[in-house]
């Protein structure tokens, strides 16, 4: 039985729908992401990442430290080194600082800042868990970023090295946005969100805000690599294009393994296993015994790689 405000919310979304369609269906490229969106929702990608964010705790984020509250300063002592993405130096290094005066569709820091969560959450998806503190080091002491910035939605079979010089940065700011295409931009944001929840709590706006920043960078980033002044139609879709194969991609492979310096121990037999240097503690089911492996990381160790 669907009751009258059920009726309303679908007629609701069937009406933003059409009316999307109305005014940007004949743009190329935006019906297959539409496709991609529902083949995402259909898979439940977007259920598993919102339960990601909604669970998110502590992240023990690279740069936040000056965030934690009081509460928070055990698990800071715990965990002493963390690692320092290179992006987000060189972002600061390029004048783009935290707290600088900025709007939600600029590419500000905050945005590169969500960028770095969005991708931790993408691998606590994949590792199905909590992620501990080698999981960050390997994550951000990775290229992943730069490759995700530098080129787009080739990042995961793209083979060589990506470095972002310092152009990459002016550019990135020199951008700006034509009228209609923000338009465009954010009807789309707005037929995805109100898809996607019926509700807006906290937790939604939240994930909303984080996806939109994570879009605003991308769409950014896809004008500088197109040497373009002014963002298009079309770098939004490529945006689009890169933030779905970003959770479609198993963000695992893709990270440097050798910051895992910790041990597996046999939660049965005791038995205790140190990694290889391109050994994950997921490479690994179960001991020998057939018991459970638990990684223990070895934190004094991180700072010297
Ligand atoms: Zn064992």
């Amino acid at each position: 039985m669907v009751t009258l405000e059920e009726e309303q919310g679908h007629y609701n979304l069937k009406d933003i729908c059409n009316d999307f369609n109305k005014k940007y269906g004949h743009i190329e490229g935006v019906f297959d992401i539409l496709k991609h969106f529902m083949y995402l929702w259909e898979e439940e990608y977007w259920e598993l990442l919102f339960m990601v964010h909604k669970n998110w705790k502590n992240p023990l984020h690279v740069c936040d430290d000056h965030e934690y509250g009081v509460s928070q300063i055990n698990d800071i002592t715990r965990i002493k080194n963390f690692p320092e993405s290179l992006v987000l130096m060189q972002v600061i290094n390029n004048g783009i600082t935290p707290g600088k005066q900025s709007n939600e569709y600029s590419a500000d820091y905050n945005a590169f800042r969500n960028l770095h969560i969005f991708l931790e959450k993408i691998q606590s998806l994949y590792l199905d868990r909590d992620l501990v503190e080698d999981d960050l080091w390997a994550l951000h002491k990775s290229d992943v970023v730069e490759r995700v910035l530098g080129v787009l939605d080739q990042f995961d079979v793209f083979k060589g090295s990506i470095v972002l010089k310092d152009d990459f940065f002016y550019y990135l700011q020199a951008v700006s946005w034509g009228q209609e295409v923000k338009s465009f931009f954010i009807d789309f944001n707005n037929l995805f969100s109100s898809f996607l929840f019926e509700n807006q709590g906290p937790h939604e706006t939240n994930f909303n805000l984080e996806l939109n920043n994570v879009l605003v960078l991308l769409s950014h980033s896809c004008a500088v690599g197109d040497n373009s002044p002014q963002i298009h139609t079309e770098h939004v879709i490529k945006a689009y294009k890169t933030f779905f194969k970003i959770i479609t991609t198993d963000i695992t492979l893709l990270v440097d393994k050798k910051y895992y310096t910790g041990q597996l121990v046999c939660e049965e037999c005791r038995e205790v296993y140190s990694l290889l240097e391109d050994e994950a503690p997921y490479d690994f089911s179960q001991c020998s015994c057939g018991g459970d492996l638990k990684y223990i990381n070895i934190p004094s160790t991180s700072n010297e790689k």
